[in-house]
């Protein structure tokens, strides 16, 4: 059975509470995105949040450039139905107004605020609140004197400028806290996670950054995501793509889905189509993703155009049609009935809702195995 458990065995973390949800210690890969309307903008941003919730995001971050955006981020916060973070740069003023405001997490680079009393003001008020912060590490904007050092951005570079920010936080004593060692090289982002992944006990957020267009970006965020997934590495992740970020979610879950590390909605296994396909592959597929969008129980159906594929798959998923001069639906490994091509998508779409509400009230969240890191600093 494919919606099966994964055979992932996740490395072990120190657990922290984005509001209400947990990241590390094998709780579900979490999925992020970010917003991209102006924040001051609070009735843009609220709707968009909106969306990124029903796409299944279960965090969003949303960008605090100003104390303006500090004020709107205050009432977006109130309106929203998910754990906000922060994305903020330089001001620690506004670390600490948005702290005040309710913030769920930080993510703010202890060694790119200042001096150390205005690390220690922004540090504290994470602490007295039990607000995370996120280091966020990206080969784009490498300190000068470690590209100095390294010619370039290297995983190397990448993980020693993350560990002079965890250095900060583990002076003050603040263990609360996650990192992104991010790039756009797929291999230097995997290797830097690698490494980092060998030498702390906190989550790790996941992403490859400036990843490209919907198409291009999906590909690389797949593998590179999608590579670490497999082999434990990674907490929460966010696919970053110059496109709608409802895009984002969609293919984030994609990952995990891909990878069994979560299950949400309808997991569609479709064949390629060729000549021998006895209905409309494609669009039938196309019109399902649409009209199941809604649906978050998981669910395996398979669409398959004809018999020499069709028994095998559609046996295998929890629902499935094999093409024929009139389709053969299988539910659960047997055989059911035959459905009218002509009226594919809609007699579809209603023994799928059947089967959802005859088996809703399932767990969507994976148990995990965990293995312990090694500590070697
Ligand atoms: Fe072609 Fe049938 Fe294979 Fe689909 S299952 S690609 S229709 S041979």
């Amino acid at each position: 059975m494919k919606c099966g458990e994964t055979p992932v065995t996740r490395r072990q973390s120190r657990r922290l509470m984005v509001g209400d949800v947990p990241i590390g210690d094998g709780a579900p890969v979490s999925v992020q995105s970010m917003t991209n309307t102006e924040t001051t903008d609070v009735t843009a941003t609220v709707a968009q949040i909106g969306r990124l919730v029903d796409a299944g995001a279960d965090i969003v971050r949303v960008s605090v450039p100003s104390m303006d955006a500090a004020e709107a981020f205050g009432q977006i916060r109130k309106q929203a139905r998910v754990p906000l973070v922060a994305d903020i740069h330089f001001d620690y003023k506004i670390a600490l107004r948005v702290a005040e405001l309710g913030v769920d997490c930080l993510r703010i680079n202890p060694g790119n605020i200042g001096r150390e009393e205005r690390v220690r003001a922004v540090v504290s008020a994470a602490r007295d609140r039990g607000i995370p912060i996120r280091i966020g590490v990206n080969a784009g904007s490498l300190e000068k004197d470690l590209q100095q050092k390294y010619g370039e951005p290297t995983p190397d570079a990448l993980v020693e400028s993350a560990l002079r920010h965890i250095e900060i936080l583990a002076k003050l004593d603040f263990k609360n806290f996650k990192v992104s060692v991010k790039a756009s090289d797929v291999f230097m982002a995997v290797e830097a996670y690698r490494k980092l992944a060998k030498l702390i006990e906190q989550p790790l957020h996941l992403g490859i950054t400036e990843a490209g267009g919907f198409r291009s970006g999906a590909v690389k965020s797949a593998i590179g995501i999608g590579m670490l997934l497999a082999e434990g590495i990674g907490d929460t992740i966010r696919v970053s793509l110059a496109a709608d970020p409802v895009e984002e979610v969609r293919v984030g879950w994609d990952i995990l889905k891909a990878l069994r590390l979560r299950h949400k909605g309808i997991n569609l296994i479709a064949c390629p189509t060729c000549s021998r396909q006895e209905f409309d592959v494609i669009g039938t597929v196309n019109a399902l993703e649409q009209r199941l969008e809604d649906i978050k129980e998981p669910l395996d159906v398979a669409v398959i155009g004809c018999c020499v594929n069709g028994p095998g798959e559609a046996k295998a998923a929890h629902l499935g049609i094999t093409g024929g001069v009139r389709s053969l639906l299988y539910i659960g490994g047997e055989a059911v009935r035959k459905l009218s091509n002509d009226r594919l998508v809609d007699e579809l779409e209603q023994v799928i809702r059947e089967e959802i509400h005859k088996r809703s009230g399932q767990d969507t969240a994976i148990p995990a195995k965990v293995i312990p890191i090694k500590q070697t600093g």
